[in-house]
């Protein structure tokens, strides 16, 4: 489904992945759970693309929902994959996972983690950095957005007023929330994050859970950002 030009959604994953098309190439946003490749290289297909057209996987952050099939696609595609230097070392597998809290947790650990293939990332990238994405219109770029998970990132185009939000924000009920507080390291911290967005100029907001937001992005972040509490379910 296209969301917006050149920016499609693959229906029936764990969560939102997005495919950019470009004349030089696809990349690809998350990588939902283990076996989700099948669905991606489909929705690529359906585009009129083989998997070879994909040269870039980019990653939001390192729960299993969203790099579950990294290792599969970036096998079937080639494609080089980036993702922040706080969470590769759990992508990678060198480090320990982020689980959700509480029973949850153990759970995770037993379902998925032990199906999450090794994988690699080819370029961690930081604050401010420009990657070669939408290169004709200024470039993607990385806003370091901690709390949900210890390095999670999303992806802005300035030029479009752009974001790839992964789980910093989802969208719910008509607007844009925090990540249930189980679900997140930090939630206070992911608050703050949420006030680095609405201070930014957002129009389109693309999260990782919910349906995307194309226009008017910036209110609903601002109320976000807003809330005078913290929910701790
Ligand atoms: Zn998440």
């Amino acid at each position: 489904m296209q969301v917006c030009p050149d920016v499609h959604l693959v229906d029936g994953v764990s969560c939102n992945v997005y495919i950019i098309t470009e004349p030089d190439g696809l990349t690809i946003v998350d990588a939902g759970l283990p076996g989700a490749q099948k669905r991606i290289l489909a929705a690529v297909g359906a585009l009129g693309r083989s998997p070879r057209d994909v040269r870039r996987i980019l990653l939001t952050h390192q729960h299993v929902d969203h790099i579950g099939a990294l290792a599969a696609l970036a096998a079937e595609t080639g494609a080089e994959t980036w993702a922040s230097a706080g969470d590769t070392p759990a992508i990678e597998g060198r480090a320990r996972r982020e689980a959700p809290h509480g029973l949850l947790g153990p759970i995770f650990r037993l379902a998925f983690f032990t199906r999450l293939a090794p994988a690699t990332i080819a370029h961690i990238v930081y604050e401010g950095d420009s990657l070669p994405v939408f290169g004709s219109e200024g470039g993607l770029r990385v806003i370091e957005t901690p709390g949900h998970t210890a390095g999670h990132i999303c992806f802005y185009l300035p030029a479009r007023k752009l974001l790839f939000a992964g789980d910093a924000v989802r969208a719910s009920n008509g607007g844009l929330a925090l990540s249930p507080h189980m679900l997140n390291l930090d939630t206070a911290q992911a608050l703050q994050s949420v006030r680095k967005l609405a201070a930014m100029d957002i129009a389109a907001c693309l999260p990782g859970h919910g349906a995307p937001v194309t226009t008017g992005a910036q209110a609903l972040l601002a109320a976000t950002a807003n809330q005078p509490a913290l929910s701790r379910v």
